[in-house]
């Protein structure tokens, strides 16, 4: 067959995905010229769960999570507001289940709806079809009613993300939810079981507790995989603490819906002894699966890894030319928003406004919204030290006592900064841990000092804000090998 001329595609560029990563590299490539089409579509959840445009994120990811985080800690700020004179009831001081999820399925549909809008008002082509290769420049849209309709672009994106993945045990699709659930639960989640112990898992159980939830945490090994060891123990001794019951080395095996449509569970031990408990809710928050398979690959000739189907690109090409990848779906590349963002908009503009920039995947940073917060960014102590070795590596930390913390007498065990640094040389920081309020908020300043090369020197002749918790990154100044105690220093000396 003779190859199709480039202005007989349908369209330069067609985006199968209109998540985070694919909505950002649609609207730049369509502001730099390019006629682009986008295709989303969301397959039912087992329960049947299913959402509008945009993704993860808007729909069942950072935002609602992020809302639910903040009413989990509205909760807590209401109860000690208490102790700053304000006079309330505490026993009137409950969550309403339905008025927060109607909040914040109501903010889902408003973000939904802009996003549509701002898809015509650009003229990206929106078409709610799932999407499969035919060949490689060829995608077969599926629509609900099961109509094909035969799409064709010169270059195409593949930005589809993941789905939670479910155990292969007993009762686990047909009585379980997953993160693909929780913000739309039509009924309160009640006495809760998580299953997984990583960030999802973690910040689920840790805002359920907070919004007066029993929630029980199943860890099967570690928490907290791939982050700083001592900066995750300390988030998972800090909820057990707030009433979240951690399960250790442990794994559900069977799941029954009794009469009364509660959850009888049995979960074996490491001893592999048999336990049995009942919950209202079982949610499993165990990995996740990104949707490539669904995409026929094969027709297209495209290449998945093996182990975890994902795609291995070389700055965001696959192994076929005119087929690239972005977000969640890309091998060994931080599964977050801003990553898929920016990604996706830095591929618009190499493939259509002349650009040579590419992705930096080095350095993102991050937070863990557990009910306290941990963000970082850049190496883990255990990661620089096995890159650089021991001797090579200074590690600065403190433990310190957020201003706002002692009139409600709030516990400050687990208020703790820790820099990662070269021991010699410029002294460059190379990793920066902060366990406290509004982490996020404190590591993204800090993330931009890393990539402008913060050495150790600088970060000291840092002035600080007065009083804040992000100031005690300025006042770092004991090492982990001078062995000195790091507990606090007085407030304001
Ligand atoms: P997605 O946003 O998942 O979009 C993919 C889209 O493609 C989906 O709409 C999907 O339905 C659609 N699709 C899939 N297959 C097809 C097909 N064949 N045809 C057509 N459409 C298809 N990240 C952060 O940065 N900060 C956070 O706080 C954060 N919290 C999170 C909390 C939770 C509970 C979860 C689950 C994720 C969270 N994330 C967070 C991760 C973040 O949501 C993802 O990294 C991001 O959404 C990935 O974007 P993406 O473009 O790769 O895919």
């Amino acid at each position: 067959m003779a190859p199709i001329a480039d202005q007989d595609y349908m369209y330069d560029l067609l985006v199968i995905g209109g998540g985070s990563g694919g909505l950002a590299a649609a609207k730049e490539a369509v502001n730099l010229g390019a006629k682009v089409a986008v295709l989303d579509y969301v397959s039912p959840s087992p329960i049947g769960t299913t959402w509008g445009l945009g993704g993860t994120c808007v729909n069942v990811g950072c935002i609602p999570k992020k809302l639910m985080h903040q009413a989990a800690l509205l909760g807590e700020a209401i109860h000690e507001a208490a102790t700053f004179g304000w006079q309330l009831d505490p026993k009137a001081i409950k969550i309403n289940w339905e008025a927060l999820r109607t909040a914040v399925q109501n903010h889902i549909k408003s973000v939904n709806w802009v996003t549509r809008v701002e898809l015509r008002t650009k003229k990206v082509e929106y078409l709610n079809l799932l999407g499969h290769f035919k060949d490689e420049h060829t995608v077969i849209g599926v629509s609900k009613k099961g109509e094909e309709k035969i799409l064709t672009a010169k270059n195409i994106l593949i930005a589809v993300g993941g789905r939670p993945r479910y155990p292969d045990i007993p009762g686990a699709v047909e009585y379980g939810i997953t993160s693909d659930d929780i913000f739309s639960l039509e009924r309160a989640p009640g006495k809760t079981l998580v299953v997984g112990a990583g960030y999802i898992g973690l910040e689920c159980a840790g805002f359920l507790n907070g919004l007066g939830y029993e929630a029980t945490l199943m860890v099967r090994s570690i928490v907290l995989r791939g982050f700083d060891r001592q900066m995750s123990e300390h988030i998972a001794e800090e909820m057990q603490q707030r009433g979240v019951r951690f399960v250790y080395e442990a794994k559900v095996k069977k799941i029954v819906k009794q009469e009364d449509g509660r959850l009888l569970t049995d979960w074996v031990d490491k001893d592999g002894e048999i336990h049995q408990d009942v919950y209202d809710t079982v949610l499993f928050a165990i990995g996740r699966r990104s949707l490539t398979q669904e995409l026929k690959p094969e027709n297209a000739g495209l290449k998945l890894v093996p182990e975890t189907g994902k795609i291995d690109a070389v700055n965001e090409q696959t192994n076929v030319p005119n087929i690239y990848a972005v977000g969640d779906v890309l091998h060994k590349k931080p599964e977050l928003t801003p990553v898929a963002i920016h990604a996706g908009k830095l591929l618009a503009r190499r493939l259509y406004g002349n650009s040579t920039e590419k992705m930096d995947y080095a350095n993102v940073a991050t937070t863990v919204f557990s009910p306290l917060e941990y963000g970082c960014v850049g190496l883990s102590e255990e990661a620089a030290i096995n890159l650089h070795g021991e001797d090579e590596i200074e590690i600065f930390h403190a433990y310190y006592k957020p201003t706002e913390f002692f009139v409600p007498q709030k516990n400050v065990d687990r208020c703790y900064v820790k820099v990662v640094a070269l021991r010699h040389g410029d002294e460059r920081v190379l990793g920066m841990h902060f366990v406290g309020p509004n982490a996020g908020e404190v590591i993204q300043g800090f993330a931009a000092a890393i990539k402008c090369g913060l050495t150790i020197p600088k970060l000291k002749s840092t002035v600080g804000i007065h009083p804040t918790v992000a100031e005690e990154f300025t006042r770092i100044f004991i090492t982990k090998r001078s062995g000195m105690d790091p507990k606090p220093q007085s407030c304001c000396s």
